[in-house]
């Protein structure tokens, strides 16, 4: 397994901000994604809602995430969803 997979979840762009979002067409509106590691290394980068494949993830900051209906999610960093622990929240 490769280690340096995780730096994607990390605060690779400085400035950038600290959550990945991007447009979900399913959700028809901007998501959270999470970061999906398959067998092979393969790393995507999906919904949280629906597990869509995203490709255009960009990085904001905790305003534009509440603007987007996350501002509960900015005050705690762990969203409890099971699918958070792959290699989201680090513990586990
Ligand atoms: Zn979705």
């Amino acid at each position: 397994m490769a280690g340096e997979t995780v730096e994607l979840m990390a605060d690779s762009e400085p400035g950038a901000g600290d959550f990945p979002v991007a447009d979900c067409g399913d959700c028809s509106r901007v998501v959270l994604v999470h970061l999906w590691m398959a067998d092979d290394g393969e790393e995507s980068h999906r919904c949280i809602h629906c597990d869509t494949v995203l490709a255009d993830v960009r990085w904001v900051g905790e305003g534009e995430l509440g603007e987007h209906g996350y501002a509960e999610i900015t005050q705690d960093a762990g969203c409890g969803r099971p699918d958070c622990g792959r290699g989201r929240c680090g513990s586990g």
